[in-house]
């Protein structure tokens, strides 16, 4: 049983890769939204979200954040974007 602000350590984490030592994970950002992508701009405005761009520039942040030592991050999808199948 925990006590009131006791912290517990977990031997390991779930990733999207599967399970990680927690040693292994080293610095990680912890709130990121990678590509977001708001419904109603997309429907009223489909020129303003260009889909493999907003993945091009992730993928290049990510490789930037990589060569700073970065190897773990918390990726926060929007829930509601994800209901509606949008994100
Ligand atoms: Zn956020």
């Amino acid at each position: 049983m925990l006590l009131k602000n006791e912290v517990q350590a977990v031997p390991t984490v779930h990733t999207i890769r599967g399970p990680l030592d927690t040693a292994e994970l080293g610095p990680t950002l912890m709130h990121e939204h990678l590509v977001l992508k708001s419904p109603g701009i997309a429907k009223n405005w489909p020129e303003r979200y260009d889909h493999e761009a907003a993945i091009q520039r992730a993928t290049e942040k990510l490789q930037q954040l990589a060569e700073l030592g970065i190897r773990s991050l918390v990726d926060n999808p929007r829930r509601i974007f994800e209901q509606q199948g949008s994100y």
